[in-house]
């Protein structure tokens, strides 16, 4: 078997051109949503994602603020910085890259970000509402891709079992939650795995979705996968490549050709998941502008 690759660009850049077109109508209506990212440091990657951030927010017509400072910003200016987007009209997503400098604890600020503009899905009132399968929940933006990805690959949820390896806060936690809700993309049992799993490979292989976001390259091998189940790779790893102009190459947490051979559809990395991620920061912040005005 030989599995059908899950193409995480042309889904993103279907949901990024949905979103492009309800701002349109929003904007035919004297409304435009707007967006907000925060960096503090110089950390290229943090750049780079900012960079990606700006871009598809003025792709999809929405207003776009960036806030940059160094390093050395205090704790208090970050704070305030918060404290001004979530008191500005015109912004209504707020996105805190991560990871702050050592100095700011990251906790007490995304805590601080208005719930209804906190387009990350970190609030705990957001964490809580996505618990309770409220439908205003601001939904972390990668598990809430991932879930798209399976709705729109037609993959089928309701009563499969699900296998998620990882319990951050960021991925794994709430990518279960969002798979035990009812509805589309929903309805899985789940099984959530993390480093104190016994027997791994043997949990995995009872999964008829197996979704990995562990951060490890290339860890879930052939033995963890049962033949026609399908593969979701969160993992994005930096692995030295002389090969490769820049040092490196990216890789996911699945050994994907292996893999690839028994599963029935995976995500390649890159150009899986990664894409989503974006797609669906600009959909939470069309969210967040549609429950402010109501
Ligand atoms: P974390 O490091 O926060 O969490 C990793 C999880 O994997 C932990 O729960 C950990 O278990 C578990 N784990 C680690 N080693 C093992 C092991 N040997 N066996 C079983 N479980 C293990 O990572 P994140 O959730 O933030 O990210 C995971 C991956 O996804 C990373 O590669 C990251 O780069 C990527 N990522 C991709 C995004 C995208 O847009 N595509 C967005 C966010 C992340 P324990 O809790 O016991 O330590």
């Amino acid at each position: 078997m030989s599995a059908r690759i899950i193409d995480g660009v042309a889904l993103a850049k279907a949901i990024r051109e949905e979103v492009a077109a309800e701002a349109a109508k929003l904007a035919a209506k004297g409304m435009r949503p707007g967006l907000a990212v925060v960096l503090i440091g110089e950390d290229p990657a943090s750049k780079a994602y900012v960079g990606s951030k700006e871009k598809a927010c003025i792709e999809a017509g929405m207003h776009s603020v960036k806030i940059a400072r160094p390093a050395t910003a205090s704790e208090a200016e970050v704070l305030e910085i918060v404290d001004q987007l979530n008191a500005d009209r015109a912004v209504h997503g707020i996105l805190v890259q991560l990871p702050l400098p050592k100095h700011i604890n990251t906790e007490k600020v995304l805590n601080r970000v208005d719930p209804a503009k906190d387009v990350d899905g970190f609030h705990p009132q957001n964490v809580g509402k996505l618990v309770i399968g409220d439908p205003t929940a601001l939904r972390p933006c990668t598990p809430y891709g991932v879930q798209q990805m399976l709705i729109r690959s037609g993959i089928e949820t309701r009563g499969a079992h699900a296998v998620v390896v990882g319990r951050s806060t960021i991925v794994g936690k709430p990518m279960a939650n969002l798979l035990i809700q009812t509805g589309p993309g929903g309805d899985a049992t789940v099984t959530v795995c993390h480093s104190k799993t016994r027997d791994l490979p043997g949990v995995c292989r009872t999964a008829d979705i197996l979704i990995a976001a562990i951060g490890k390259a290339e860890f879930v091998t052939r033995d963890f996968v049962k033949p026609g189940a399908v593969i979701i790779d969160v993992g994005i790893n930096r692995v030295d490549d002389a090969s490769k102009p820049r040092g490196y190459r990216l890789t996911g947490d699945v050994a994907y050709a292996e893999c690839a051979e028994i599963a029935s559809a995976i995500t390649p990395v890159p150009g899986g998941v990664g894409p989503m991620t974006i797609a669906m920061l600009m959909q939470n912040t069309l969210q967040a502008m549609r429950q402010a005005v109501r």
